[in-house]
């Protein structure tokens, strides 16, 4: 399975992951969504990604940290802290506070790397 190679890409390579859970009880609740996380693959998938993850994590020593399911590291300026909303379509996260202007999910992975500290 492709995914599986994923992970071991991942743990061989990084000695501190970021996992961030998905709110899929909220994900189901957004009806552009619903369809494709209530697919059973897709529960499939991502029982199956976190367990080869720890598996492999624990093999080359790396360690996972798993953000809080109510993390909100999309909507968090990861250069001040602001929080704001934002919706599906936008990709772009413009900070109403600090005006720094980068790619949502850049903006999210900086925030998730902030755990690691
Ligand atoms: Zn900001």
């Amino acid at each position: 399975m492709p995914h599986i190679k994923l992970q071991l890409l991942i743990s061989k390579n990084h000695a501190k992951i970021v996992v961030e859970s998905l709110n899929v009880k909220g994900m189901m609740a957004n009806h552009k969504l619903a369809g494709a996380v209530g697919d059973a693959n897709f529960y499939e998938f991502r029982r199956q990604f976190r367990r080869q993850l720890e598996y492999k994590s624990q093999k080359f020593g790396s360690e996972i940290l798993f953000a809080h399911l109510f993390y909100s590291s999309t909507k968090t300026c990861s250069s001040c802290g602001y929080v704001q909303d934002m919706s599906l379509a936008v990709r772009i996260f413009d900070c109403q506070s600090c005006k720094i202007s980068l790619d949502r999910d850049w903006n999210a992975a900086k925030n998730l790397e902030k755990l690691l500290v």
